[in-house]
């Protein structure tokens, strides 16, 4: 049966997502501070609210899909989201945010009489449009299992990573692989190319060898191996830099305060925000080979 859903923050992510719960016969109430964006989620069958707490009052489920932590943990508390709540309700959080931030959300939830789930997203604006998300969750069983079949809805692959923050923590855990792999494959490229290597030569030894990633085979930072890949078109995303740079933030918060050995996460967190900040502020990720060429004197 349809449930009560509030939700709150409709920009690229959660405007799509809002939609397909309401095309799988979900009641949803949404609230975002622009009004264009509470427009458009009308249109696709959302009921608009006035306000954020107005969008929750009735819910069973509460999701937020908002910029940062600090969107979230101010929404929460002094945004009066949880007390705006019948006692009990769920806050699924599908935000990208710090680990501690999650776990900080989490028990303010619990603080307020209410359940909580981290449940972050892989898959961008089109497996948000496309229903094809991976969801990644955090927290208790019964919480993962009220919030499966709702999140089904959305998504096409859903993983209970453990317990509170556990699904923020496989998120940074999975773009920090991704993003020092984007340099890897970058950098043998133009390794490559200064040893008279082609790059389609290149491709077709390491796409089937151990060099073998999603990086290289599916979002290919060369022009010609991989034709859907964003180095086709001029690199437009695809995958923008400045989220990349955002990820491997939190993934370089996480690495300080833990204490991890992990040299080359920090150096991709330099890097991509280094990128993200100039030349790759509307680029795919992927555009990093290019600054790679450049300051290799092959641009
Ligand atoms: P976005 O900026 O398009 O949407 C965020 C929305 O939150 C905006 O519409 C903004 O007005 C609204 N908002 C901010 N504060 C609010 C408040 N107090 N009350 C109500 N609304 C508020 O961002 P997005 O691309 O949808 O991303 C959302 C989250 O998902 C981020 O944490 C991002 O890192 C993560 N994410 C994004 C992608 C992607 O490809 N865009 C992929 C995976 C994860």
């Amino acid at each position: 049966a349809g449930k009560a859903i509030g939700f709150v923050g409709l920009g690229n992510m959660g405007g799509p997502m809002a939609a397909n719960l309401v095309a799988a016969g979900h009641r949803v109430t949404g609230f975002d501070l622009l009004p264009e964006a509470v427009e458009a989620a009308a249109k696709t069958g959302v009921r608009p609210a006035a306000s954020a707490a107005e969008a929750v009052a009735d819910a069973d489920l509460v999701f937020t899909m908002l910029p940062t932590g600090r969107h979230v943990l101010g929404l929460y508390t002094d945004g009066g989201l949880l007390a705006a709540a019948r006692p009990g309700t769920l806050f699924v959080d599908s935000s990208t945010i710090d680990v501690a931030d999650a776990r900080a959300a989490h028990d303010a939830a619990r603080a307020a009489g209410h359940r909580a789930l981290d449940a972050p997203v892989s898959g961008g604006v089109f497996g948000a449009e496309a229903a094809t998300l991976t969801f990644m969750a955090g927290g208790e069983a019964a919480e993962f299992a009220q919030a499966e079949p709702v999140l089904a809805a959305m998504g096409r692959k859903i993983v209970h990573c453990g317990p509170a923050g556990s699904g923020q923590a496989a998120k940074i855990c999975n773009n920090m692989i991704l993003g020092i792999s984007m340099i890897a494959i970058s950098e043998a490229f133009v390794l490559g190319e200064s040893l008279g290597l082609s790059q389609q030569a290149l491709y077709d030894v390491a796409s089937t060898s151990s060099g073998q990633c999603w990086a290289l085979t599916v979002n290919c930072p060369v022009p010609g191996p991989v034709p859907a890949s964003p180095a086709n078109r001029d690199y437009r995303p695809g995958f923008a830099a400045p989220l990349m740079a955002k990820d491997l933030g939190l993934a370089a918060n996480a690495i300080r305060a833990g204490g991890v050995d992990a040299e080359l996460g920090l150096r991709a967190a330099e890097r991509f925000a280094a990128f993200a900040a100039g030349r790759g502020a509307a680029e795919d990720f992927s555009g990093i080979i290019r600054e790679i060429q450049d300051r290799s004197g092959r641009g």
